[in-house]
């Protein structure tokens, strides 16, 4: 980030053409799509999971070698720069694939869970069976880092995956090619093009469940055709993240990481830093380092590795960004640098310094996704948690202070799914760790074995053994056996050291009693 590079001609800057056209398909597609997908999850069924990992083994090959040509194509349909497309999307689905590879074995096996003295001589099993078919929405944003995380994380599972990706970055052929790498992969993964019309027909198939990642008024309009259905919903929405800098950090490091944080992809991230608050007697010194590093960033796409911002992927989307500079302005907020589109290229926006802000501003209150950092003071730690928790959202956020109990008790009193203490936007770095919101930013999870199991229902067994014995508590009922099953709540739940040897000979006069008739 400090290394300074010439700002692009209008010729060096990659002419990004968003993906080809998709038409929505008809109710019939879809219902071929959904019986295609039932033979493959009847297919997957009489297989073991060895099978799955190997074609999730496979892939992961694949996409190391051919990452170029996803990086290629990452680049033109999002505008996005060549570092965010290989770090962040590329690096980002490796690292989770390999946890699979590592992980998903164990946390899919059988578990054996203890059974209570009063069920003596039984057993009891949890089975993680897959869900069927399932359904997967996806935006624009990270197109092969969101898609291919959840479609790999659903199948290992054992379900049949329909995909739809988002209608600006459909990808169109990289996810065939990279799912064609196995037969029973490809067999088992459908991709669908199409808009939001689509996925509605989609949806009519009744998949076993819906994971959906996008906006909250797009995730609203799912959970209302979803609860029609009775189909699930998973929801991962939108954020308004905010970075929380205490006066105790060491500044150059809070500063680029704050600033990586709001910029990288272009601010476009579901967990990317939307609001700073910086403690006020840090304040001054923070906004003009930031100010500083800004000024040194170079907004580019089409680039060899060395441009750190790239383009916008929607034109719609950047016209709310500029609409939340020029609300903000016109309400008395200083634009410090930013504030516009490149000269050469209108769908590139400058990152953009905002200070002297307020909660009437539209900047503090929507999600804006897009390069803006808006920089607000604050004094006191219960200050800081009151404005954190004041917007609808709660996504993730990070903390920064050189005081970990600080920045522990403040990060616990969040109203969000992730916190990263003096690091940003890391938490969703770890595949162990689970990844969602709280409030109008979702819910359920992705990644990590809570992820995982999200794709799984899970089949309770109690196992007992064939036998001439007859349960206590089955029929018939005698005062006996009433008086007796009194005893046993008394003797069990007393505080007696004795209790359960007490408990132990009522068991057995009860058992005694179970082959009795009246
Ligand atoms: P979007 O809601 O416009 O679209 C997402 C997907 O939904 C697309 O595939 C679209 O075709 C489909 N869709 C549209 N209308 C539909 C309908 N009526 N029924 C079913 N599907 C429909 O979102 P977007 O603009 O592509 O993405 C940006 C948003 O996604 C931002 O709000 C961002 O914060 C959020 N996001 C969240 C996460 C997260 O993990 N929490 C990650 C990335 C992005």
């Amino acid at each position: 980030m400090t290394e300074h590079h010439p700002q692009a001609s209008s010729e060096e800057i990659f002419d990004a053409a968003l993906g080809s056209p998709v038409q929505d398909i008809t109710a019939e597609d879809a219902a071929a799509v959904f019986n295609q997908a039932a033979r493959a999850h009847n297919r997957l069924a009489e297989l073991p999971i060895d099978v799955r990992l190997e074609g999730l083994r496979k892939l992961l090959d694949y996409l190391v070698e051919h990452r170029d040509e996803a990086i290629d194509i990452l680049c033109r349909e999002t505008r996005k720069c060549r570092t965010d497309a290989l770090v962040s999307e590329v690096l980002g689905v490796l690292d989770n694939v390999e946890w699979l590879l590592k992980n998903a074995r164990k946390a899919l096996s059988e578990k054996k869970v203890s059974t209570p003295i009063t069920l003596l001589g039984k057993k009891s099993r949890i089975v993680h069976e897959p869900l069927g078919t399932v359904l997967i929405i996806a935006p624009w944003n990270y197109p092969l880092h969101i898609g291919l995380t959840s479609i790999l994380a659903a199948y290992v599972c054992g379900n049949a995956v329909v995909y739809k990706p988002s209608e600006l970055t459909p990808m169109q052929g990289l996810f065939e090619k990279l799912f064609q790498v196995d037969p029973i992969l490809g067999d088992s993964i459908q991709v669908v093009y199409g808009t939001g019309t689509t996925a509605q027909q989609l949806i009519r198939q009744k998949p076993a469940k819906v994971f959906f990642t996008g906006s909250a008024r797009t995730g609203r309009k799912i959970l209302a055709q979803c609860a029609e259905l009775l189909i699930p919903v998973d929801l991962e929405l939108g954020g308004k993240d905010q970075a929380i800098v205490f006066d105790d950090v060491h500044l150059d490091r809070a500063v680029k990481g704050v600033l990586w944080g709001a910029l990288t992809n272009a601010g476009q991230s579901c967990s990317s830093v939307e609001r700073v608050y910086v403690q006020d007697t840090l304040y001054p010194a923070f906004v003009q380092r930031a100010k500083a590093e800004i000024d040194k960033l170079v907004v580019n796409s089409g680039d060899l590795g060395n441009a750190d911002i790239g383009g916008m992927t929607a034109d719609f989307q950047l016209d709310i960004v500029h609409q939340q500079v020029v609300d903000a302005r016109a309400k008395g907020a200083k634009v410090l640098c930013g504030g516009a589109t490149l000269v050469e290229n209108e769908l590139f926006y400058l990152p953009t310094l905002l200070t002297n802000l307020d909660s009437s501003m539209l900047i503090l209150q929507q999600e804006t996704f897009g390069p803006l950092v808006p920089i607000v003071p604050f004094s006191t730690e219960e200050e800081v948690v009151t404005l954190s928790n004041s917007t609808e959202f709660g996504l993730s956020a990070s903390v920064w202070s050189r005081d970990l109990q600080r920045a522990n008790r403040v990060a616990r009193r969040l109203e969000c799914g992730a916190v990263s203490i003096n690091n940003v936007m890391l938490t969703e770095g770890n595949p162990a760790l689970p990844f969602g919101g709280t409030k109008a930013s979702g819910y359920g999870r992705q990644k990590g074995v809570e992820g995982l199991l999200g794709y799984t229902r899970s089949k309770s067994l109690l196992i007992d053994s064939d036998s001439s014995k007859i349960e206590p508590n089955w029929y018939p009922y005698t005062r006996a056996k009433y008086q007796l099953f009194d005893q046993l709540i008394q003797a069990l739940f007393s505080h007696s050291p004795w209790k359960l040897i007490k408990a132990a000979v009522i068991g057995m006069k009860l058992e005694s009693l179970g082959s009795k008739d009246r």
